[in-house]
């Protein structure tokens, strides 16, 4: 029997399971994408149909504008693939000091979306690429065949371009299958090495994120029959030194109708935030409406965020 993750979180402290202020703002431009990862949370792929579109994108310049101190955190699906991206990207130029795009690097290698490096550049993105592994049989075999040449030939145009040195490059990676990232400093320690000996690649930080127990990753999950096992490992390394730090108690993330969540995992489960009155709350609204101190949706695939070192879309949560 795993204890429910609310029991866990507020017996370390109750207040960890309410939101104190934003400084992310974290946008999900749709479920478009061009590979179709193992681990995938959102169910991403080339058939996706949600796309968000010119009006959500105003909204989001417009809250920016009104909350000018926010990071602006672009995701997806593959968000360079959402037909507006170059729209956000130049509607919300200054209006956020700092802009992550999440980027699969591989898009970037397609011919369709070539000009996307030197375009990031050109309005200084910082861009967290995902790249599971240094190894090719490692990132091929969780992302698709040819993928980890296409990220390395990015990596290094980045590199070329001043990413790494002059424009922030970060890397994440994910585990391979159902188990715990190892320590985050190490990890880096070793991409790092491994990176610059076999290609000359240099980057900034990597992120490690534990895969969480939805999406495509919970099909695969159950099809093996190792839910309950991942669950109850994620469980028995709950980390209460991770819990003050989860990542819900600073970020909200959009949906690509303008929906509002505590965090991309609640919004691929359809978890919105909700009014006093259980009316869905849209960006346009959330000037009007208080979120600061409201209680996060939490669930079991929460465990994800405070295992081991913990987890969010920035990394680990120890130091
Ligand atoms: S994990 Fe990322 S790159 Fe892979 S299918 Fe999902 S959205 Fe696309
Ligand atoms: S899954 Fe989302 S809501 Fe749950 S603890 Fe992690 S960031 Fe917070």
């Amino acid at each position: 029997m795993i204890p429910l993750f609310k029991d866990r979180l507020s017996a370390v402290n109750p207040e960890f399971e309410t939101f104190t202020s934003l400084q992310t703002l974290q946008v999900n431009l749709g479920n478009l994408c061009n590979l179709h990862c193992h681990h995938c949370h959102v169910n991403a792929s080339r058939r996706g149909t949600e796309v968000m579109g010119i009006e959500v994108i105003e909204q989001i310049a417009t809250f920016l504008s009104r909350h000018p101190q926010l990071t602006l955190d672009i995701t997806g699906g593959c968000p360079e693939m959402n037909p507006n991206f170059r729209y956000l990207i130049e509607r919300t130029e200054g209006l956020a000091p700092h802009r992550l795009l999440r980027s699969n690097l591989a898009v970037m290698a397609e011919p369709e979306w070539e000009w996307l490096p030197e375009y990031c550049r050109q309005h200084e993105l910082t861009i967290i690429g995902s790249l599971p592994c240094y190894l090719e049989e490692n990132v091929d075999g969780q992302r698709g065949q040819g993928v980890y040449q296409k990220s390395i030939q990015v990596l290094k145009q980045l590199n070329a371009l001043g990413y790494g040195c002059d424009l922030e490059l970060n890397l994440v990676y994910n585990p391979g299958g159902e188990f715990i990232p190892g320590r985050q400093h190490d990890l880096e320690a070793a991409y790092k090495d491994e990176l610059r000996v076999r290609h000359g690649i240099t980057f900034n930080h990597l992120f490690t994120i534990t895969n969480a127990p939805i999406g495509r990753f919970r099909e695969h999950l159950e099809a093996t029959d190792t839910y309950t096992k991942y669950l109850q490992l994620l469980a028995g390394r709950f980390n209460p030194d991770a819990a003050e730090n989860i990542m819900c108690r600073s970020l909200i993330s959009v949906d690509w109708q303008g929906k509002l969540y505590n965090c991309d995992f609640n919004q691929a489960l359809g978890m919105a935030i909700t009014a006093a009155d259980g009316s869905e709350i849209y960006l346009s609204e959330l000037d009007n409406s208080s979120i600061s101190g409201k209680k996060i949706y939490l669930s079991e695939h929460c465990y994800c965020c405070t295992a081991g070192e913990g987890s969010s879309c920035t990394g680990a949560l120890l130091p």
